[in-house]
């Protein structure tokens, strides 16, 4: 169906006369010409065309995102600010934005969050065909700026939340905010190889719930020696012809019995002391060039796939300080999304190291946001308004 059947079939306006394009998405080129700038309460404006161009590889070449935005423009006081832009930190901003709070979000070095570095995602809901991560954060974007958000490309270094307003600095700016929602995630550790970068979303992925579907009566490698490997390489069973086990060490972090588990499945080939040093493929994975750790020798395996499960990263050192942190270095949440901190609300992967999806990261930056904007009115910052549209 076609935009403007789309928008005649639930009677929407016609598009403005004088279309804007706003800034670029992380290197995505977005095209907001039959947008409204900021909706009208009572009718919503149609999302964007999105003209996305990859030009190259299928995602985002590293963590980082391929392009900043200055933090030196705009708003630098808000009701509610948002650290993060990922599904957490957009969905945040989309519910709040909405319910008039105006929010900051500092985006982070990865803008989009975690999914601009894979390409199908087929899991979100909405989507029967699929869509590729970043055009799906690329959606989310739009929909949190159509109704107003300020957004900007910044990592954030340093948070005093010892009173309000909680202060926040981004490469020298000093932001203002009533509320804060962390929203920085946990990125997934890679291995550090430029092949694996290219090829990520190509056969390379760090997420065996997400992406193991996609390799039914495949031969796949899973690295790592935890219990996170272990588990994925058992899940990802369910769909390859065969998973290789790589692990540099020739004892596991593991458990024993998952170890053993692993050793009794006919579908798991074990492979101690071995590291990868290369990924092989030009458009998806093809191989692995393998090195033994311990006498030197190199070979190659044949593959389709490469999981990384080294472990994840939460992104918490500027809050550290302020904030506890779980014995895996997860933000501590109480009674949902409220941190230690009145004012101070947690969101996504930040904390989440059971669940890890884009639809349990935004249910939470949903939650934030309400409670962000309950607790506001309770402290007399915003007017009670018992019309919120959520
Ligand atoms: C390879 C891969 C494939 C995946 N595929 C799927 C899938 O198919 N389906 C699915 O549901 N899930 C998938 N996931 C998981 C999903 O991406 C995450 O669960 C989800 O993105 C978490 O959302 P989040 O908003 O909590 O954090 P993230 O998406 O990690 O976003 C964190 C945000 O915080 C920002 N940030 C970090 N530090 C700072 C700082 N100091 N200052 C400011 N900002 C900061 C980052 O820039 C980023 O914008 C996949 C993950 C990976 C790694």
């Amino acid at each position: 169906m076609s935009k403007q059947q789309t928008d005649d079939a639930v009677g929407l306006p016609p598009a403005p006369a004088n279309p804007t394009t706003l800034p670029s998405f992380g290197g995505l080129s977005i095209d907001f010409s039959s947008d409204t700038s900021v909706a009208a309460p009572y009718a919503p404006a149609p999302l964007p065309d999105l003209a996305i161009d990859f030009g190259g590889p299928a995602v985002a070449a590293a963590p980082g995102g391929p392009g900043f935005v200055s933090a030196s423009e705009g708003r630098t006081e808000t009701k509610l600010l948002i650290v993060g832009s990922g599904p957490a930190g957009l969905t945040a901003a989309i519910y709040a934005a909405r319910a008039n709070l105006e929010p900051i979000v500092l985006a982070g070095s990865t803008p989009g969050g975690q999914l601009m570095l894979t390409s199908d995602v087929e899991n979100y809901p909405g989507f029967p065909d699929g869509i590729q991560g970043p055009d799906l954060m690329a959606l989310f974007r739009a929909q949190a700026e159509r109704f107003g958000t300020h957004i900007v490309d910044v990592d954030i270094d340093r948070v005093d939340l010892s009173s309000r307003p909680f202060r926040i600095w981004a490469r020298g700016v000093e932001y203002k905010a009533q509320a804060v929602i962390v929203a920085t995630g946990a990125s997934a550790m890679w291995l550090g190889l430029d092949s694996e970068t290219r090829l990520r979303g190509r056969g390379v992925s760090a997420c065996a719930t997400c992406d193991g579907f996609f390799f039914r009566d495949k031969e796949i490698a899973v690295v790592g020696g935890g219990d996170t490997a272990f588990e994925e390489a058992s899940y990802l069973t369910r769909f390859a012809s065969k998973v290789h086990m790589l692990h540099r060490r020739d004892e596991f972090r593991a458990s024993r019995i998952m170890v053993e588990r692993a050793r009794q499945n006919p579908k798991i080939e074990i492979h101690t002391n071995t590291e990868v040093e290369e990924v092989l493929g030009e458009e998806r994975v093809t191989g692995l060039r393998l090195v033994d750790t311990e006498t030197g020798v190199e070979r190659q395996m044949a593959a389709d796939g490469l999981f990384i499960a080294i472990g994840h990263q939460p992104n918490t050192e500027a809050f550290r300080e302020w904030l506890e942190l779980d014995a895996k270095g997860y933000l501590v949440v109480r009674d949902k999304t409220n941190s230690e901190i009145e004012g101070v609300f947690i969101a996504g992967d930040v904390h989440d190291h059971r669940y890890r999806q884009a639809v349990t990261a935004a249910g939470d930056g949903c939650m934030a946001a309400i409670d962000a904007e309950r607790w506001l009115e309770s402290q007399g910052i915003t007017e009670a308004n018992t019309l919120t549209a959520w």
